[in-house]
């Protein structure tokens, strides 16, 4: 935490109302228990920082989706109970966002105190970012703070707009790490430069796959998207997922690197089910599934690639482990089911592996994350695990997101 922004602003923050942006869009139960609450974890090291400073904080975050209306279901009360056990100190749970209630509650907070704003997402000018709504939020404080890097990818009234009317904007300890992580560490690698690219389609990874390209040295390519680039090629996939649509993209991807010295590695083999079982439907057996595997380029017309197989497993995880820098997005086979994780497995001990060996070890994306959970590994035993599924997408595909744009980031330039 040393150097960092706040840290730097630290003097500046007593007595002064900070209107802190945090994502505590966490799950619940039907009760409305939160169920997971790493999200309220992660952010109290950001609050404490504040509070400690003598800073009155005032938080928003958004929950779910109630589509610019109160929805009872999406109040925060449950996220302050919370954030309160957490934190050893009272949460003031406000019922509105804005306006004079919330005005006359603030007015009360003492040097340290802390008090939630409802659901952000209750009022039709945050997503809109309409300026009116940001000016009405800004009025609520003296200082900004980002540490919603989730919603970073949206110009929402509290991730950017607000920032037009209200400075200093800084990130909190979170959205900087993120910055740094996913921006200045993977702009100026440590070579050789690796990413793993996999998930179900090609489609949903055009631009990160075009970005990527250009910068690493090996792309490793894994998941359902790797049968796009073999059947352009003119490989057999059978049944397995492809996107006849995204064929002569996938053609341009491998000439762009054949262009740059990129080293493309598909799968050499795949492991494979009977076509049609529809497994997440028809809710087969996770660690049961009858597998055979076959060369990547020539699946039977009833069988359908699933994960990459046992010697493309191998030789990614012996890719990994000759890089200095990794990133990694999607998983490479349907990890969801014990019978198809082997291969997002293998290359989630290689990273943890080449993390232990001092190399720098990136995961962005909801479902990478979730697989690494799955295998019971600790964030701790890689470099960075994003907090933010979409928005590390769109960082990774080098656009500039607006909840980090709106931000005063002196050196620690993105
Ligand atoms: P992330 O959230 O990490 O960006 P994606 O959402 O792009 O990842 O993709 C994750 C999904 O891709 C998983 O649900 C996984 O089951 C699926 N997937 C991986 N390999 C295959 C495959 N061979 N065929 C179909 N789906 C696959
Ligand atoms: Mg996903």
């Amino acid at each position: 935490m040393a150097g960092t922004i706040l840290e730097k602003h630290i003097s500046e923050f007593k007595a002064k109302r900070i209107f802190l942006r945090l994502d505590l869009n966490v799950p619940q139960d039907a009760q409305g228990n939160v169920t997971d609450d790493s999200r309220i974890v992660a952010s109290l090291d950001t609050l404490k920082l504040l509070s400690d400073a003598g800073a009155r904080i005032i938080i928003a975050s958004h929950l779910g989706r109630p589509k610019d209306k109160v929805v009872e279901s999406l109040r925060l009360d449950p996220v302050a109970k919370r954030l309160s056990q957490l934190l050893g100190k009272p949460v003031t749970k406000l019922d509105e966002a804005v306006g004079p209630k919330v005005e006359a509650e603030i007015a009360k907070l003492k040097d340290g105190d802390i008090c939630l704003l409802e659901n952000i997402r209750f009022y039709a000018g945050e997503e809109a970012n309409d300026p009116e709504f940001s000016k009405e939020l800004a009025k609520l404080a003296d200082i900004y703070v980002n540490d919603a890097f989730g919603t970073a990818h949206r110009a929402h009234a509290s991730t950017a707009g607000i920032a037009a009317y209200l400075r200093p904007a800084l990130p909190g300890l979170l959205m900087e790490r993120e910055i740094e992580m996913l921006g200045n560490k993977l702009n100026k690698p440590e070579r050789p430069f690796t990413a793993i690219i996999g998930g179900s389609k090609i489609s949903s990874k055009i631009s990160v796959l075009k970005s990527l390209v250009n910068k690493v040295d090996v792309l490793l390519i894994g998941g359902g998207m790797a049968f796009t680039f073999i059947k352009a090629q003119g490989g057999k996939v059978g049944q397995s997922i492809c996107e006849d649509d995204q064929l002569a993209l996938a053609r341009e991807i491998l000439e762009a690197a054949d262009r740059q010295g990129t080293a493309v590695i598909l799968p050499k083999d795949t492991l494979c089910i009977q076509a049609g079982l529809n497994i997440f439907k028809n809710n087969q057996p996770s660690d049961k599934l009858e597998t055979q595997v076959y060369k990547s380029n020539q699946i039977p017309d009833d069988k359908e690639g699933m994960d990459i197989g046992p010697e493309s497993a191998q030789e990614f995880a012996k890719l990994i482990l000759q890089s200095r820098t990794i990133v990694w997005n999607g998983p490479v086979g349907v990890f969801e089911f014990d019978s198809l994780e082997h291969g997002t497995r293998a290359c989630a001990l290689a990273l943890q592996e080449l993390t232990a060996k001092g190399g720098t070890t990136v995961i962005g994306g909801g479902d990478s994350v979730a697989a690494i959970e799955k295998f019971g590994f600790a964030k701790s035993e890689f470099s960075h695990v994003s907090t933010g599924g979409g928005a590390s997408l769109e960082f990774l595909e080098g656009k500039v997101l607006p909840g980090i744009a709106c931000l005063d980031l002196e050196q620690a330039a993105c």
